[in-house]
């Protein structure tokens, strides 16, 4: 196995989730197949391989700029399961399909990526994949099973979860009383605004960019993209002071929005959200995603018998 994997890394760069000295399982390079983690679910998503936590995108120096060069051109091969394969399709229509332009960033490593199926014979606790339709996938090369990679077999996909979630059937109607519910404000104090379970989703794409110039004195320096988060207090903050979003509850509801109404309204068919669980198991305050989004549901369906807001 050790072989397959040194043939394979003569073609391309393998990642797989791997256990970190600090206990965390990320996305890595791996150096042999016993390394992967499969009976635990990563901690990280596989996205920080296509679009890493930081990024150089071009170098300045007085008025000239160049282009960041990949380091690395070999392609990229992923191990992964249904739900994050699913995932990389909502970042390639956030990066490739909106607003008509591609990200040439982005583009560029994603065109490299290829997956091996890490198969789900049990869906973990908190995974609503099922729910949310990415519970299967037929983009992969092959399949990780019995320690090797299967090229021939059919794949095994979960096709139930512990949780279910119903997403709700938000009409434009309906839009502004889901957007002044009162519920939303339970997380004014509940939320830490931390950011993590940002971070560790598959599908959250936000990013800042920033310039870092080497020295005081130099006009020499790089920009940077740097993964942002929008439920961090300062992902709004303009210039005066002025904030869009300052409590935590309504940044909650842009993400909750976001992953399962606005992503679709705008581009059609999937929701954004493909029920990894990685959010709640990440948050501090044990803020379960798939609890706000059955909770919102409820309060969906109250709206549509009362016919207005104040639930
Ligand atoms: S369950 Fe949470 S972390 Fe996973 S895709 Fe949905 S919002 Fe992102
Ligand atoms: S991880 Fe939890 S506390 Fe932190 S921002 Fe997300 S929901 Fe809020």
């Amino acid at each position: 196995m050790e072989e397959m994997i040194s043939k394979l890394k003569e073609k391309y760069r393998v990642f797989a989730p791997k256990r970190f000295p600090n206990g965390s399982i990320r996305y890595g390079e791996i150096d042999s197949l016993s390394e992967i983690v499969v009976d635990e679910k990563s901690h990280f998503s596989p996205k920080e391989v296509y679009l890493p936590i930081v990024q150089t995108v071009f170098y300045f120096e007085n008025s000239h700029c160049a282009e960041s060069k990949l380091e690395d051109d070999r392609e990229i091969l992923i191990f992964a399961r249904a739900c994050d394969i699913n995932a990389i399709e909502r970042l390639d229509t956030i990066f490739l399909k909106n607003g008509g332009n591609e990200d040439f960033y982005y583009k560029r490593l994603r065109d490299k990526v290829n997956f091996v199926l890490i198969e789900c014979k049990d869906s973990f606790d908190s995974c609503f994949c099922v729910s949310m339709g990415t519970n299967r996938t037929d983009n992969f090369k092959g399949i990780l099973r019995d320690g090797k990679i299967d090229m021939e077999s059919e794949p095994i996909f979960v096709s139930e979860n512990k949780k279910s979630v119903t997403v709700p059937d938000i009409d434009e109607s309906l839009v502004k009383d889901v957007f002044e519910l009162e519920y939303w404000r339970s997380f004014d104090e509940n939320c830490a605004g931390c950011g993590g379970c940002t971070a560790v989703c598959p599908t959250c794409s936000c990013f800042d960019t920033i310039d870092v110039i080497y020295s005081e004195t130099s006009l020499d320096g790089e920009r940077r993209r740097v993964w942002g988060s929008c439920m961090r207090e300062d992902f709004t903050a303009m210039a005066g002071g002025h904030n869009v979003r300052k409590r935590a509850g309504d940044r909650m509801r842009f993400k909750v929005m976001h992953k399962i109404y606005d992503f679709r309204q705008r581009f059609g068919e999937t929701h954004m959200c493909v029920g990894c669980g990685r959010c709640g198991e990440r948050c501090p305050r044990d803020i379960r995603f798939s609890d706000i989004v059955n909770t919102l549901a409820d309060k969906v369906k109250q709206l549509k018998a009362e016919g207005g807001a104040g639930v």
